[in-house]
């Protein structure tokens, strides 16, 4: 199994070397031509989703990717990523893949609280850790979204057909329960 991770900006990095640990190959989307190579999961990472829109669009990748999500193509998405699917934002005129039925807020915990660390449950597992950085949340969900995860109420963590999307960042923990989740999913 291979599994793509978008590296144009953002903490790409550690997915990668997770996703090795748990024993499944990786390549890294920087180009174009990247985009034919096979791979059978895509992690949009955490960053700027500003700054990855505007790359994605400028190196041509944004229109194939956006295909490939919609034709099925699992994808896990983290922080910035999640917000690279919505179909709206509420904050942001600007949206981009839109595949995720979900209203999201960017930066949704305000400047002082904008990053901080807790343990809630997700998706049947307990104790999972998480930690925001900067963090959006989901205000709302459409038809068929299913809800994984909560933190003082707001969701943190939703699944739609082939996309698993979460607000934190699982891959600055060492609870590596979310991305085996992924990977499961695949397999
Ligand atoms: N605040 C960033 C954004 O709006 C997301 C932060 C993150 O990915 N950690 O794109």
């Amino acid at each position: 199994m291979k599994i793509a991770v978008l590296a144009l900006q953002g903490a790409f990095y550690e997915h990668e070397t997770i996703i090795h640990e748990l024993g499944a190959d990786c390549m890294e989307l920087r180009k174009k031509e990247d985009l034919q190579k096979p791979f059978d999961g895509l992690i949009l990472p955490g960053g700027e989703s500003t700054t990855q829109g505007k790359l994605l669009r400028e190196l041509d990748m944004f229109a194939p990717l956006q295909e490939k999500i919609k034709n099925g193509l699992p994808v896990f998405a983290t922080c910035a990523g999640l917000i690279l699917l919505a179909e709206n934002i509420c904050n942001d005129d600007r949206t981009h893949f839109r595949s995720l039925p979900v209203t999201v807020k960017r930066n949704a915990y305000g400047r002082q609280l904008g990053s901080f660390h807790t343990v809630q449950n997700f998706g049947g597992m307990s104790a999972v850790p998480m930690t925001f950085i900067r963090a959006p949340y989901i205000e709302s969900v459409g038809k068929d979204v299913e809800i994984l995860a909560r933190v003082d109420g707001n969701i943190v963590g939703v699944r739609y057909q082939n996309q698993l999307a979460i607000s934190f960042h699982p891959e600055l923990d060492s609870d590596r329960r979310v991305h085996r989740m992924f990977l499961e999913s695949i397999r």
